[in-house]
């Protein structure tokens, strides 16, 4: 992904800075504690598309 892109693209929901995670492909938002996707280099802004940092990892193991 273009890195420069992320000179313009903010968080949808608090407008700040966002932090490419250059291994997961997501861009994250410190502040909301959401992952956005990048999908075949261009990031999904969507905030029902972003991932929830807080709760545990869905697929990582079964709830309880
Ligand atoms: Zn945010």
């Amino acid at each position: 992904m273009d890195t420069q892109l992320l000179d313009i693209l903010v968080c949808p929901i608090c407008k700040g800075p966002l932090h490419y995670d250059k291994k997961a492909q997501e861009l994250i938002c410190n502040a909301d504690k959401l992952a956005y996707p990048i999908r075949d280099g261009i990031p999904i802004m969507w905030a029902d598309q972003a991932r929830d940092l807080t709760s545990p990892a869905a697929d990582a193991a079964p709830a309880a």
